[in-house]
């Protein structure tokens, strides 16, 4: 599904991604974790297409078709789906009305007509059932307000709905507290398929007792310079990273 062949990239000329190699299958889940500043957020950046960021050496596949000339909308409406994309607020644009125009923009892009009514009003309903999301919390205007576990929710309903093949969520360092955790790790879950993958940016090994990836890597200075199964979240729990750092460095 994702493929990345030795990816270099660059913010304002200084280099950042410096050679990542990545595959990614459907049905899988990749945490990504590593150190602050070692290039996790722009590797998202750089997959969902943000254009602050210039690649500069190397290749993304998406479903066998080389993205690097798609815009970060024509990559969202393929399927790829960042968290945070969307993070501003909007008053009086509900949580439900934005939604609903993301899905129509999508099908719109694929040469669909809107979304009918009752269907969509179908689809909220299951998606909202499924996740525990009262209908007061769809009525509000987006973001506005939200507390760090409703942002959560929010994005985990957007991503329901809009059911990305690849969805990349990037849990910051920025306060998330437990309820937040939880939220997105049952919200992944519920929404974990054979025919979907997700790639989970996370500085929590914390979350990852609530979500066991498939495979964990430890990115560090701009390359991935380790790869191993869920154990090796928990000896990065137990050891940090500087026993990383040595063996890169030595
Ligand atoms: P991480 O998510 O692993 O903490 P980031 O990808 O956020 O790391 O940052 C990696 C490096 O790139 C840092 O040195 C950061 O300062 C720099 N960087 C990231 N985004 C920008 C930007 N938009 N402008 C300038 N520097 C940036
Ligand atoms: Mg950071
Ligand atoms: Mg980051």
């Amino acid at each position: 599904m994702l493929k990345i062949n030795n990816l270099h990239a660059s913010v304002e000329d200084k280099a950042i991604l410096k050679g990542i190699n990545l595959e990614v299958k459907p049905g899988e889940v990749h945490a990504i974790m590593g150190p602050n500043g070692s290039g996790k957020s722009t590797l998202s950046s750089v997959i969902a297409g943000k254009e602050e960021y210039e690649v500069t050496d190397g290749e993304i596949f998406f479903d066998e078709e080389n993205i690097e000339e798609l815009s970060a909308e024509e990559r969202a409406h393929k399927g790829i789906f960042l968290s945070f994309q969307y993070p501003v607020e909007i008053p009086g644009v509900s949580v439900t009305n934005f939604i609903k125009t993301a899905i129509n923009e999508t099908r719109k892009a694929k040469g669909l007509p809107d979304m009918p009514a009752n269907e969509m009003l179908k689809l909220i309903r299951e998606k909202s059932e499924l996740l525990e999301i009262d209908r007061k919390f769809l009525s509000r205007s987006l973001n506005q307000g939200f507390s760090g576990g409703e942002k959560k929710r929010n994005e985990i309903f957007q991503m329901a709905m809009l059911e990305p093949k690849l969805a990349i969520l990037d849990e910051t360092d920025s306060g998330l507290d437990i309820d937040a955790l939880r939220i997105v790790a049952s919200g992944v879950n519920k929404l974990k398929s054979k025919d979907n993958a997700v790639v989970l940016i996370t500085h929590y090994q914390r979350l990852l007792d609530y979500i066991v990836p498939d495979f964990v890597h430890v990115l560090y200075n701009g390359r991935i310079v380790k790869s191993g199964g869920k154990e090796l979240a928990h000896e990065l729990e137990e050891k940090g990273y500087d026993w990383i750092k040595e063996e890169v460095n030595a």
